[in-house]
């Protein structure tokens, strides 16, 4: 254990809040951007913010089709005034002569010297013009400029992630190019002699491995470029060899499998002899064992082998150290509080991350339902699962009491 402080939990297990503050400590945010076009930049972690050159919209402008009017022309309903200048969406129009209407489209610039626009649902054209069959208020129906955004304000902030309407914004402001940061390079590698690769015969004694798989589409989901060191053998040699490279050519080295104290267990010795390891006990469960190094100078996380513990792991470690080495602010898990359609009625000594699943009645009431089994082995939970449930330590909980949940799409970004 390393010799910052934590608060004690049960036998000197490190609790969930301090075992994350700590990874989230020590991750460095990464230094390298890179200059993208809007077209690459989804998923990307913005490195400086976007600012506004200009006002959006640029000027007053038409919310309707209809006319551009002065109100003090139309005070009184159903009158007949000349329409003097047809105003098409793009155009730049004259200054409007009073007593007189513009004929207006919707995004049109409002003409100098209206004050309002009357929608063409309430005028009829005329021999000589247009009836307003209505009485006109200023101000109708006309959008402001700058009422979006005013020149000199900051529409991204650095360390969003961009989703679909970040690019829309950038773009809405001229920006055409964004500085983002460059993506974590993370070596990947999965410890054990059972392990066989999918699409290749399984021999008596050999599992599929399921967690490259895993840890890879979960890089990938944040953004990161995986460096894949495939299946180590379980022997100290091939561990210290995977270690090595991947600390060369990465930014992080997660790795599965092989990080208990047993014989068959390398992972351990091997970080030590090349940095430093601590070995965390955690009171949680799945994924009490989370072990967290350096290998010549590049951070290490070892998750267990058991496929819903590395699931687990990812997400409620691997993912803010990910997050913050990126130089995101919004790490912290967000949690929703939803009524239980459950019961747990045994109370555990350790925080436990169930698999749960959120649906919604005929009502659109939701209620959350736990997976019976508690084994880290059953990875089809995760897939019936859409989040998880979070029961805290020492608490029973009875059918409609309020649980938090974490929902997993939310813990994919
Ligand atoms: P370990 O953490 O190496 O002791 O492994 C714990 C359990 O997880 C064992 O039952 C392993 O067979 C299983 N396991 C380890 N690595 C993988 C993997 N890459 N894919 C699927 N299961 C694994
Ligand atoms: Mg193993």
């Amino acid at each position: 254990m390393s010799e910052l402080s934590c608060t004690p939990t049960l036998q000197g297990l490190l609790s969930y809040e301090d075992a994350v503050e700590r990874l989230v400590a020590a991750a460095r945010p990464l230094s390298g951007r890179l200059s993208v076009g809007l077209r690459d930049a989804l998923g990307h972690v913005l490195a400086e913010p976007v600012v506004s050159s200009i006002d959006v919209p640029g000027w007053d402008y038409s919310a309707m089709d209809g006319y551009a009017v002065r109100a003090a022309d139309c005070a009184v309903e159903g009158v007949e005034l000349p329409v003097s200048q047809r105003v098409p969406a793009g155009a730049s129009p004259d200054r409007l002569t009073p007593g007189t209407v513009a004929r207006i489209f919707t995004g049109a610039p409002i003409p100098e010297g209206a004050d309002s626009v009357v929608m063409q649902e309430v005028c009829e054209a005329t021999e000589n013009g247009v009836r307003i069959n209505a009485q006109v208020e200023a101000d109708s129906n006309i959008r402001r400029r700058g009422e979006d955004i005013a020149a000199g304000q900051e529409v991204v902030s650095a360390g969003t992630r961009l989703s679909p309407q970040h690019l829309g914004l950038a773009a809405s402001v001229g920006v055409a190019e964004l500085a983002v940061c460059r993506r974590p390079r993370v070596a990947l590698f999965a410890s054990g002699d059972e392990l066989v690769m999918p699409g290749q015969p399984l021999a008596p004694g050999k599992i599929y491995n399921s967690n490259l798989f895993t840890a890879t589409a979960l890089l990938q989901a944040l953004g990161c470029e995986v460096i894949d060191l495939g299946i180590v053998e379980d022997t100290l040699d091939a561990t210290k060899a995977a270690l090595k490279r991947g600390a060369q050519e990465a930014d992080l080295v997660f790795a599965s499998g092989g990080v208990s104290v047993g014989e068959e267990d390398h992972v351990k010795p091997a970080v030590e002899a090349l940095g430093s390891l601590d070995m965390w006990k955690i009171a949680i469960r799945p994924g009490k064992p989370v072990a967290f190094g350096h290998v010549d100078g590049t951070p290490f996380i070892g998750s267990p082998g058991n496929p819903v513990s590395l699931f687990v792991t990812f997400l409620l470690f691997v993912r803010p150290f990910i997050l913050r080495m990126q130089g995101r602010d919004d790490w912290r898990n967000g949690s929703m509080r939803v009524k239980a359609d459950f019961d747990w009625p045994r109370p555990d000594k350790r925080r436990e991350f169930h698999r749960a699943r959120l649906t919604f009645d005929e009502a659109g009431l939701a209620r959350l339902s736990v997976h019976p089994s508690r084994s880290s082995g059953v990875l089809s939970s995760v897939t019936w699962a859409n989040g998880l449930a979070v029961i805290p330590e020492g608490q029973t909980i009875a059918r409609g009491d309020d649980v938090s949940f974490l929902p997993f799409n939310e813990l994919l970004t």
